[in-house]
C-alpha cells in the first residue's frame, strides 16, 4: 500500500513549494544512504521521500495527484527510482545546494577499487592437503606520520589563497560559470607548507601487509581463490576491489595428476605377475598395500578408491590409479637359467599327453599292453 504523498513529507495539503522543498530536504538528509550504510529501512524512506517530492514539486502532477491519487501520477516519472545515484542524478539541482556543492563540480562519482591477482605456487602437498598461507602484498596505504595529509607533523596546513580553501576556481564563459580545479592546492584546497618527510607530501605510502589466505585441499593449478576487500581500496569513497590468488601447484615426482585422480606406476617382477603379489605402494597418507592379482598382465590399471586427491570444499575424494609395469629379467644366473628352461618344458607338456602316458605306464603295469 502506497502512502501518500503529502504524509510522506509530513506536509499539509495546502503547503506551499518553498515548505515541500524544505520538508523534502529534512527527509533526504536524515535517510541519505551515506549516514545510513547497510540500512535498508532507511533507503526505502529516502526513496519513498524522493518519489513525493518529484510529485509534488510540480504544480502539473500535483494537480493530478490531488484529483485522482496515486493512479493519476502512476507512469508519469514519479517512483520508479532504482537507487540512490537515480535520485542524485534526476534532484541535481536540490542536492547540489544540499550537500555544499554545485551540482557542475559534484567531482568524480565514488568507483570500486580494482582487483588484484597474486600468482602463488604451492607445492603438491600444500595442494592435496590444504594450508594456510601468509601473503605478503604490497599495499598503498595512508601516511602514518601525517594521518594521510602529507603535511610534516610541525607544519601548518594552510587554507589555499588563490581559490580560498573551494579547491575551485570559478571562471565566466559567455553567460555561464564554470568551476575548474585550483592548480595552486590541486583541487584540495589547502596548501602544505612542509611535507611530511616520511611520504614526501603524497600522504600515502607503499607497506608490505601479510594476509593470511586459507588454500582447500584438493586445489589444481588455475584454481582462483578470491580474497573480498583486498583488492585496491576505492576511489572516493567506493567500495575497494577484490584480490584474486591464482594458483600454480607444483608437479609431485610420484604421481601424475588426472583431475582429482591420481595415477602412479607400480614395477614387478614377472614371478610376482605370475603368482600374485601384494606391494607396498606411495599413497598421500603413507604407503598402501595393493593386493595384485595372480596372472596380472603389464599396463593393466589397477584402483584404489578414495585414494586420490580431495574435492575441494566435498566430503569426497577421487581414486589413486596403479599401472604394473611386469620387469624382465635382464641378468641370469647358470641356475636361473636351468630353472627356466625345466619352467618352460613343464609348460610344453600338454596335460592330455601326460595322462595318456601313465594311463599307458598303468597298463604295461597291468599287463594289458
Ligand atoms: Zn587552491
Ligand atoms: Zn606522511
Amino acid at each position: 500500500m502506497q502512502r501518500d504523498y503529502y504524509e510522506v513529507l509530513a506536509v499539509s495539503r495546502t503547503a506551499g513549494e518553498e515548505e515541500i522543498k524544505r520538508a523534502y530536504r529534512k527527509l533526504a538528509m536524515q535517510y541519505h544512504p551515506d549516514r545510513n550504510p547497510g540500512n535498508a529501512e532507511a533507503e526505502q524512506k529516502f526513496k519513498e521521500a524522493a518519489e513525493a517530492y518529484d510529485v509534488l514539486r510540480d504544480p502539473e502532477k500535483r494537480a493530478r495527484y490531488d484529483r485522482f491519487g496515486h493512479a493519476g501520477v502512476q507512469g508519469g516519472g514519479a517512483g520508479g527510482f532504482g537507487s540512490a545515484e537515480d535520485i542524485f542524478a534526476h534532484f541535481s539541482d536540490i542536492f547540489g545546494d544540499f550537500f555544499g556543492f554545485s551540482s557542475a563540480s559534484r567531482g568524480p562519482r565514488a568507483m570500486a577499487g580494482a582487483d588484484l591477482r597474486y600468482n602463488l605456487s604451492i607445492s603438491f602437498k600444500q595442494a592435496a592437503k590444504g594450508d594456510e598461507i601468509t601473503l605478503s602484498l604490497p599495499k598503498r596505504v595512508a601516511c602514518k606520520d601525517c594521518n594521510g595529509s602529507g603535511a610534516a607533523r610541525d607544519s601548518k596546513v594552510e587554507t589555499c589563497r588563490h581559490c580560498n580553501g573551494s579547491g575551485q576556481i570559478r571562471r565566466s564563459q559567455g553567460f555561464f560559470q564554470i568551476a575548474m580545479p585550483c592548480n595552486a592546492c590541486q583541487g584540495t584546497g589547502q596548501i602544505i607548507t612542509r611535507p611530511c618527510p616520511r611520504c614526501k607530501g603524497e600522504g600515502i605510502v607503499a607497506e608490505v601487509r601479510e594476509l593470511v589466505v586459507r588454500v582447500p585441499a584438493g586445489v589444481d593449478t588455475g584454481t582462483r581463490l578470491r580474497v573480498r576487500g583486498e583488492g585496491e581500496p576505492g576511489v572516493h569513497g567506493g567500495p575497494p576491489g577484490d584480490l584474486y590468488v591464482v594458483l600454480t601447484v607444483e608437479p609431485d615426482r610420484r604421481f601424475q595428476r588426472e583431475g582429482q585422480n591420481l595415477l602412479c606406476t607400480q614395477e614387478i617382477t614377472f614371478v610376482q605377475a605370475a603368482l600374485g603379489h601384494r606391494a607396498e605402494v606411495p599413497g598421500l597418507d603413507g604407503s598402501l598395500s595393493l593386493e595384485i592379482p595372480r596372472g596380472v598382465q603389464s599396463g593393466a590399471i589397477l584402483r584404489l578408491s578414495g585414494e586420490g586427491l580431495p574435492f575441494p570444499g566435498r566430503n569426497q575424494r577421487g581414486d589413486l590409479l596403479v599401472e604394473i609395469k611386469v620387469l624382465t629379467p635382464t641378468r641370469l644366473s647358470e641356475k636361473q637359467i636351468e630353472l627356466l628352461r625345466e619352467f618352460e618344458k613343464a609348460g610344453e607338456e600338454k596335460p592330455m599327453e601326460k595322462v595318456k602316458r601313465a594311463a599307458k605306464k598303468i597298463k604295461k603295469a597291468m599287463g594289458m599292453d
